[in-house]
């Protein structure tokens, strides 16, 4: 699947759109969720453009997927993340829920999270 420069995030990323940065560098952003599913929801993405988790596994530098998950584990802990636990969640594609053509990870906690829930839909 070809990359499409019209995704929501690449607009994020071009500046297009407003986000709620929570970190920045020359890879990776990292924002507040528009519609948080738990009291903490933070999307990470890389800069560069990969359409899925596939796509960046398959195409990205071991170091640029070393980085990306280093960073997002620093992430969840300057959160506050994991005292409390919390869950990261990939949609890989439309069936699994991927709205979002630009690979991004859900870091997700601040409350128990019920067993089998998703990044969307996830009930309280
Ligand atoms: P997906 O279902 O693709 O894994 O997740 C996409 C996520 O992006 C959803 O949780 C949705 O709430 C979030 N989202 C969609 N549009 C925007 C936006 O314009 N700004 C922010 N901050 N989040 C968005």
């Amino acid at each position: 699947m070809a990359y499409d420069t019209s995704n929501i995030f690449a607009k994020i990323l071009r500046g297009e759109i407003p986000n709620k940065t929570v970190y920045e560098d020359d890879g990776i952003l990292a924002f507040h969720d528009i519609a948080p599913k738990t009291p903490v929801h933070v999307l990470v993405i890389p800069k560069a453009d990969y359409v899925d988790l596939d796509d960046f596994t398959a195409n990205a530098s071991a170091v640029e997927i070393g980085e990306f998950f280093a960073k997002a584990g620093q992430i969840a802990r300057d959160l506050g993340l994991p005292e409390s636990g919390y869950r990261l969640v990939s949609n890989n594609g439309e069936n699994a829920g991927q709205i979002v053509p630009h690979f991004h990870i859900h870091l997700m906690g601040g409350q128990k999270i019920k067993e089998g829930s998703m990044a969307r839909g996830m009930q309280s």
